[in-house]
């Protein structure tokens, strides 16, 4: 864990995501199969997905599927939704505040809310591997706690700072329907819109139709 961390985190309120992070990815995408990414306009990205309910066989596949999928397309995280799966689980492999490397899978993520008074916003850029090629600037903020459940089913509360913290908030928008840029001005949508439609996916995508 990062230094700075004295709070409650120290203890095993929060999961710690920092360990192996090399060897748990690469076994994963090592099982997995990477499958193309959907885009904007896919219905699958525009309405909240079902909750895991069966952590067995078929959902570690599905994770390992993600991270394959992940790994092709250079992603740091990626919502079962943008590789067409209608299911609230997330993977991430994301670097936080300190340049720490976080690994890791949430089902049924919900985003505690932060208390305003606490909240920094941070208003860097943000893409999608769903928005191909494009990227704007967003505020969000620069720390997320999400609470939902590890591959097992177990209770898990994942705590992210600066990139990581929009990660997990970007993530858990996925699983409710929401793109990045939807919370863009419509005049930003459209630059993005248009950054899109100009450049060419560096990675497979699933065409709409
Ligand atoms: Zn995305």
């Amino acid at each position: 864990m990062p230094q700075q961390d004295t709070g409650p985190q120290a203890d095993s309120e929060f999961v710690d995501d920092t360990q192996d992070c090399a060897e748990r990815e690469k076994a994963h995408v090592e099982r997995g199969t990477a499958r193309p990414i959907t885009v904007v306009g896919n219905p699958v990205l525009h309405h909240e997905c079902r909750e895991v309910t069966e952590f067995g066989p078929e959902l570690a596949a599905l994770v390992d599927d993600m991270f394959a999928s992940q790994r092709a397309a250079e992603g740091v995280g990626l919502a079962a939704n943008q590789i067409g799966v209608d299911r609230k689980v997330f993977v991430y492999d994301c670097p936080d505040d300190d340049g720490v490397r976080h690994v890791g899978v949430v089902c049924n993520p919900v985003l505690e809310e932060l208390p305003s008074e606490l909240r920094v916003l941070d208003d860097s850029n943000e893409g999608c591997l769903s928005v191909p090629g494009a990227y704007m600037e967003l505020a969000r903020p620069d720390e997320a706690v999400v609470r939902g459940q590890d591959i097992e089913g177990n209770p898990i509360t994942v705590r992210g700072t600066g990139y990581f913290a929009r990660c997990l908030q970007h993530e858990t928008d996925h699983l409710y329907g929401r793109l990045y840029i939807d919370r863009l001005s419509k005049r930003e949508r459209k630059d993005v819109l248009k950054q899109m439609a100009e450049g060419t996916p560096r990675y497979a995508t699933v065409p709409n139709d």
